[in-house]
């Protein structure tokens, strides 16, 4: 009898990985195959990067709260923030959609008038992609093409011991923006008449709806000087993430429990859903932040960003990544993709 074998008992990064293994690339121009935020290319004096991810109803978003004209700007974000991590600049979008026949042309219109606010914000071209019929629901599958110089292309095997360890924005935002939404839709499913309760909740909300990818830093950084050392976009929540660049990197990591950017609301949503702010910043996915390390030396020119927050640093002990908590106690940072 053939064997088979669950997915759910690889997981999501076994299963990559078992993928990875049966992958060789021949051509000398492919410089970086599976494994980063992004594919790397040699394209001649600059490196070229593809990235591609997708979205699926029922999956990836819902679409009794969420409104397409976000799905269209949140689907081109999240796949720049992938060219965000490698350190370079997006350029041009492909864009695949299926559909099923609930979908109306102004529908459509919607989800384009988002994918296009997001291309103007990020400079990039929507230069073509694929439309098919779907049996059921809505699939957004987006391939973004970028550029880099080649001496500033960032990586997530190479940080270093005592490197500082960076995050931009705030974290856990999008996770508690999501059971947010979640709950008012159970809440209206259940009284059509109840009103949504998202009063001052308005930040939290636009962390899941409209995340944004931090281009706006990796400009920063290039003006100040600064290459960081290792970088990755911040998906699957900073635990997971940092997992990624301390494998890849060999090395360990402590975290700060005291520095995580938490914002207010984030805090005030963590206790009205009694969910732990710090659990929520660590495992929550979704914040779409770059999480990157720095040479000390380059502590000097970040420091007064204010969109950049020192959490930690790198150590050499790979076989440790620490949360060192406000109680002044070390617990492992654990983490996996979804099953
Ligand atoms: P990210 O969260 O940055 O988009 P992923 O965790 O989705 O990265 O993917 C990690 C790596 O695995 C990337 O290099 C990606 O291109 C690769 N990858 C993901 N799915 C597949 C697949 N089905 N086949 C080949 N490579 C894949
Ligand atoms: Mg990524």
């Amino acid at each position: 009898m053939e064997t088979r074998t669950e997915i759910s008992s690889l997981g999501e990064f076994g299963l990559i990985k078992r993928i990875n293994e049966g992958v060789k690339n021949m051509l000398p121009d492919t410089i970086k195959g599976i494994g980063d935020d992004a594919a790397v290319f040699d394209i001649g004096e600059e490196y070229g990067l593809l990235t591609s991810d997708m979205l699926l109803e029922g999956v990836h978003f819902d679409l009794t709260f969420f409104p397409l004209k976000h799905l269209g700007y949140k689907a081109i974000a999240i796949n720049v923030s992938d060219i965000a991590a490698m350190n370079g600049v997006p350029r041009q979008v492909i864009v695949n959609l299926a559909l099923s026949n609930r979908f109306s042309v102004e529908a459509i219109d919607e989800l384009y008038s988002g994918i296009k606010a997001a291309c103007s914000d990020f400079n990039v071209d929507l230069v073509g992609g694929d439309t098919s019929s779907s049996r059921s629901g809505l699939l957004i599958s987006v391939s973004v093409f970028g550029k880099i110089k080649k001496d500033k292309i960032t990586y997530r095997n190479t940080a270093k011991p005592n490197d500082l360890l960076c995050v931009t924005g705030d974290l856990g935002g999008a996770y508690l923006g999501l059971q947010l939404l979640e709950r008012e839709k159970q809440v209206f499913l259940a009284n059509p008449e109840m009103q949504p309760e998202l009063e001052g909740k308005d930040y939290v909300v636009q962390r899941q709806l409209r995340p944004e990818a931090r281009m706006d830093v990796i400009y920063e950084l290039e003006e100040a000087g600064v290459i960081p050392t290792s970088m990755i976009d911040v998906s699957d929540g900073l635990a997971s993430d940092l997992l990624h660049i301390c494998a890849q990197s060999q090395v360990g990591a402590v975290v700060v429990e005291e520095r995580l950017p938490i914002d207010e609301q984030t805090y005030l949503a963590a206790s009205e859903l009694n969910i732990g702010p710090v659990t929520a910043a660590l495992n929550g996915g979704e914040d779409y932040e770059l999480l990157f390390t720095v040479s000390q030396t380059s502590y000097e020119l970040i420091k007064n960003n204010p969109k950049i927050s020192v959490i930690g640093y790198i150590t050499d002990n790979k076989e440790e990544i620490v949360l060192h908590t406000k109680a002044d106690s070390r617990v492992p940072i654990t983490a996996q993709g979804w099953t």
